[in-house]
């Protein structure tokens, strides 16, 4: 990273790359609710975004059944309401706050969704700003419309990987969920939502075959779900820390034939926010 002409640029072997734009530090990051949870625990605000991470931890992790690449922590449990209510009530009154993202480590969406009801309503009651999803397909797709009800207007379920022999061995508990309960959501989420990118499913560039890859952006795109590419990176503490990322120029490869079939869907790489591409791929030519 390097300053030149009080533009902040982005450098390899100090040869300038592109401009980069430095998200400003968050000042309530490391703030406490009245109950003495840190905000940062509950909550991360990312450029225009307020994600709330209802759910402390991933429960299959708790349950010994964690995706073997990805380091969040176990959990069972759900983070209070009320300090939930207080993250959004702080947070809700910045000019530069567009919408909220409910997600964050992984529950079990038949049982997660009555509180995620309740943050979703509650959001809407306060400050009134459009509320996106991140979780587990719901087996009872009802609970989808009650969701577009009370406010939510995007939805994600990470399928990871489209191979499911592999997804079943890399991700025990994740993994286990079917393409076909994916699949019903989807298509309950598509009718509600529109396939114009309000509906996005991620898939994970550097652990399966570029076939299977490849294949699963085509099932996405053909039922009007938005593709989102997120980059394998090797975290400390997980059986894969030692293997390494794709090579660029594979990476490069992929999001170019990952483009290209979305265009002959009419499908844009999610998501369509240019704020909310963390943990995606994105390329600048
Ligand atoms: S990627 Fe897997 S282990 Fe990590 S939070 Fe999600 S379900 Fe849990």
């Amino acid at each position: 990273m390097r300053l030149i002409k009080k533009e902040t640029y982005l450098c390899y072997l100090d040869r300038p790359l592109c401009r980069m734009e430095v998200a400003p530090a968050d000042s309530d990051y490391y703030r406490r609710t009245r109950r003495g949870t840190s905000y940062s625990d509950i909550c991360y605000m990312n450029f225009d975004r307020l994600r709330i991470n209802f759910h402390s931890g991933c429960y299959f992790k708790y349950l010994n059944k964690g995706c073997k690449f990805c380091d969040v922590e176990e959990g069972n449990g759900y983070h209070a309401f009320e300090d939930l209510k207080e993250a959004i009530d702080l947070y809700g009154g910045r000019k530069e706050l567009r919408h909220f993202l409910i997600g964050g480590g992984t529950g079990i969406a038949n049982r997660d969704f009555p509180y995620v009801l309740d943050i979703a309503r509650y959001i809407r009651q306060t400050v009134n700003k459009p509320v996106y999803i991140m979780t587990t397909p719901p087996e009872d797709l009802d609970i989808l419309n009650q969701l577009k009800d009370c406010g939510v207007t995007e939805a994600a379920f990470n399928i990871e990987l489209f191979d499911r022999a592999l997804a079943e061995k890399l991700m025990p508990g994740k993994g286990s969920i079917s393409l076909e309960v994916y699949a019903k959501a989807f298509e309950r989420a598509v009718q509600l939502w529109g396939n114009t990118g309000q509906v996005r499913s991620a898939l994970i560039v550097g652990l399966e075959s570029p076939e299977t890859f490849l294949q699963g952006v085509e099932w996405l795109c053909r039922q009007g779900v938005s593709p989102m590419l997120s980059p394998f990176r090797p975290y400390d503490h997980t059986d894969f820390e030692n293997r390494f990322p794709e090579a660029d120029q594979e990476i490069l490869r992929l999001y170019r034939e990952a483009k290209k079939i979305c265009g002959r869907y009419g499908m844009i790489l999610g998501p369509a926010c240019a704020d909310c591409e963390d943990n995606t791929i994105k390329v600048t030519l």
